[in-house]
């Protein structure tokens, strides 16, 4: 493995996060048990082998590297990966591709695919991903990795097996859909995007931004820029129900130390502990 990129790694639960995620600098997730990325502002040599892509938002931070990575499967002669963005980053994007192949000599196999607030994406059997509207300051999209399990109808739980495989059949369907959200990045935001897509509160794992931790940044400013702060966290302490909630995206006028003496200020118990500053 090349190591080109700082990158750090967290586990939970089978769940491997590696990744790397500082404001205006570069944005990008990899979680290789569910064979998924997210951003790509910057791209990790060995990222390249997961041939699936969720980009939240075309700022440069976010995007920067997609000809890196859509190149080097080609020239590691990988499938063409396919990739999921906002809708109307899409066509641009495309553009952004064609232009590099004119510099690159070198073809940029892919599929973008454009993702409006609610479409889902069936990345495999087992998994879908939906894709929830969040608020930044261009087009933006967050996402909730669904784990698809089928259980079986309460009317049918009292039968025996061979009942149930009769029944089925005659064309009846015996089990229904259940869905349960395991995951769920929501790239830059402010807490409107939270606040409206309460699914986020509710994933097993979830991925966050905290781009500002200083008390005297003014909250309304960092709103209006699609951004949060340490301290909208603290206003819905209550509400996360997530078994890990991974804060990212720091500010870089910010050192690690001065992030975790504010956020230590901010929330002394790190939301009973589930909190995980990406630092
Ligand atoms: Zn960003
Ligand atoms: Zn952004």
């Amino acid at each position: 493995m090349v190591e080109n990129v700082p990158c750090l790694t967290h586990h939970h639960d089978g769940v491997t996060i590696e990744g790397y995620s500082r404001a205006a600098v570069q944005t990008c997730w990899r979680i290789n048990e569910l064979k998924l990325l997210f951003d790509v502002g910057v791209q990790p040599w060995d990222f390249m082998g997961t041939p699936v892509m969720f980009i939240s938002h075309a700022h440069l931070d976010h995007i920067a590297a997609l000809p890196a990575y859509v190149s080097r499967r080609r020239m590691m002669k990988m499938s063409p990966p396919i990739v999921y963005m906002p809708d109307s980053a899409v066509d641009t994007a495309w553009d952004m591709l064609q232009n590099f192949r004119r510099l690159d000599r070198g073809a940029m196999p892919c599929e973008l695919v454009g993702l409006l607030p609610g479409d889902e994406a069936h990345i495999s059997r087992e998994y879908v991903v939906t894709a929830l509207p969040t608020r930044h300051t261009i087009d933006s999209v967050g996402f909730v990795v669904h784990h698809r399990r089928h259980k079986l109808k309460p009317e049918f739980q009292d039968l025996s097996g061979s009942k149930i495989r009769d029944v089925k059949h005659s064309g009846i369907e015996v089990t229904t859909e259940i869905r349960i959200p395991v995951l769920a990045y929501t790239g830059d935001t402010n807490p409107r995007g939270l606040d409206e897509n309460p699914v986020f509160f509710d994933a097993k794992i979830l991925i966050s931004e905290m781009t500002f931790v200083a008390p005297e940044h003014r909250k309304e400013k960092i709103h209006k820029h699609g951004h949060m702060h340490v301290d909208d966290y603290r206003d819905r302490a209550e509400r996360f129900n997530n078994e890990l909630i991974i804060a990212a995206h720091l500010s870089t006028r910010y050192n690690a130390a001065q992030v975790k003496r504010f956020v230590q200020k901010a929330l002394p118990d790190g939301l009973d502990g589930r909190l995980k500053l990406w630092l």
